[in-house]
């Protein structure tokens, strides 16, 4: 591992200020960034750990809004009781991801901002597109874990369960950064390989989430189907939202959170019952285009849909 400067800074002015300098690289709770550095995918000259800052960790009901800072860990998101009222995707979206002590560790933020875990880009002897290769060597490859959805160019998909329920939640998000500040709708924040194959969301140099807006009160539900029960990634996701703008999103599908907007037109205005939540499943996997090795996930991914769809419940 090449050597780096470790940066504590004291308050988010003194983060932002070190975040700006040309090879910085932020850490919040380092699961990600940590395998990173060994896998020798980012060689940062400093890094800025963000991890101690209070400011950017809070929960905050205001307004119909719940206000949740960045540094706000899975194991909260899962059980702070706001979060599990208000917004039930985003908690039980948390509580599935990885393990116990990994939750302890990991941050929103992160979570969202964290990169894919095709093995071919994590392996530093692929120079594979997202690298600034000429090739992904998923699509006629190892594609057993890849995306069905959106897959010509690159076919990670993306790894943020946060991000598939904050996606149907219709949540926004704050970013701070050397030029100001910009609020982005989560589903605008991830970046689809059509307009650059090289990153996964808006993220500019120097740039933080420093706070996740979240619509409260939505009716929702998320489900995640694995191989194992624990410590695993998912085969197929599905996070929901009932109500007026009623959202059907497909995580570890696409290289983003996947809206599925068949499926929700089926749903617009009627009351979610077996009948119509294993139709708009199968209108949810419309258009999908499998790979070789993958297409066990369309029967996977349907059945996150309808059970999803039968936790949110009631009128869509
Ligand atoms: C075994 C295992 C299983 C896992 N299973 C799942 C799973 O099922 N579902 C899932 O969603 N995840 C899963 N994860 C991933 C894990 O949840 C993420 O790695 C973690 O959430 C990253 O958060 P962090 O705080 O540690 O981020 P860090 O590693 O500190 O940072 C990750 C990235 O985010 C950037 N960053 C951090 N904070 C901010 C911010 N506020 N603004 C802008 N950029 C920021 C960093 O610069 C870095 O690029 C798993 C991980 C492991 C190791």
């Amino acid at each position: 591992m090449k050597a780096f400067t470790w940066i504590e800074p004291e308050d988010l002015a003194a983060a932002m200020s070190a975040g700006a300098q040309e090879g910085a690289l932020f850490k919040a709770g380092g699961v990600d960034v940590g395998d990173r550095l060994k896998e020798h995918l980012d060689e940062p000259a400093t890094l800025v750990n963000i991890r101690r800052l209070r400011e950017l960790d809070f929960v905050r009901s205001e307004g119909g809004m719940l206000k949740l800072g960045p540094l706000v860990t899975l194991a909260t998101l899962a059980s702070d009781a706001r979060i599990r009222e208000q917004a039930r995707a985003l908690a039980d979206a948390a509580a599935a991801a990885a393990t116990p002590q990994i939750r302890n560790a990991a941050t929103l933020g992160g979570n969202l901002a964290q990169r894919p875990r095709c093995w071919y880009f994590r392996r530093e002897d692929f120079r594979c597109r997202r690298k600034g290769g000429s090739e992904c060597f998923a699509i006629d490859g190892q594609n057993e874990m890849h995306a069905v959805f959106d897959n010509d160019l690159c076919a990670i998909v993306h790894p943020s369960a946060t991000g598939t329920a904050l996606t149907a939640l219709g949540a926004s998000l704050l970013l701070r950064g050397p030029s100001g500040e910009r609020a982005v709708p989560v589903e605008d924040f991830f970046v689809r390989p059509q307009v650059d194959v090289t990153r996964e969301n808006v993220l500019r140099p120097g740039e933080l989430i420093v706070e996740v807006r979240v619509p409260a009160g939505r009716r929702s539900g998320y489900v995640k189907l694995m191989e194992k029960q624990s410590f695993d990634w998912p085969l197929a996701e599905a996070a929901v939202a009932l109500g007026d703008d009623p959202r059907v999103v497909l995580g570890a599908a696409a290289p983003i959170p996947w809206r599925a907007r068949a499926a929700e037109a089926l749903l617009r205005g009627k009351r979610v019952d077996d009948a119509l939540a294993a139709q708009a499943a199968e209108a949810a996997l419309q258009g999908v285009k499998p790979l070789q090795h993958n297409g066990y996930k369309v029967p996977i991914l349907k059945t996150a849909v309808r059970r999803a769809l039968l936790a949110a419940g009631g009128a869509a």
